[in-house]
C-alpha cells in the first residue's frame, strides 16, 4: 500500500507504555522500542496500518498532516 499523501503516522506518547505489541508487527521496521515509548521512524512507515489495531490503549494512528504539524510531531 502506497504512503498516504498529507498524512503521518504518529504515536500518542501520552498512552503509549512501551509494551512493544506493535514492533514485531511492523514489515520494515519502522517502530523501534526506546525505553518504555515506542519511535517511528516515519519516513520508513508505509502507512500499512498493520501495527494499529494491536495497540491495546490505541496509542497509534494516522493523522492528518496539517492537524499532526501543530501538536508537534514532525518537529
Ligand atoms: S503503519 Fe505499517 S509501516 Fe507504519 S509503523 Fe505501522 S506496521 Fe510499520
Ligand atoms: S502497542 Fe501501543 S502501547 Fe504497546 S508499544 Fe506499541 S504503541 Fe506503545
Amino acid at each position: 500500500m502506497p504512503r498516504q499523501s498529507a498524512t503521518v503516522f504518529v504515536v500518542d506518547e501520552d498512552r503509549c507504555f512501551g509494551c512493544a505489541a506493535c514492533v514485531a508487527l511492523c514489515p520494515v521496521n519502522a517502530l523501534v522500542l526506546e525505553g518504555l515509548l515506542v519511535i517511528v521512524d516515519e519516513p520508513s512507515c508505509t502507512h500499512c496500518e498493520h501495527c494499529i489495531p494491536a495497540c491495546p490503549v490505541h496509542a497509534l494512528s494516522l493523522e492528518d498532516e496539517e492537524k499532526a504539524i501543530p501538536l508537534g510531531v514532525l518537529a
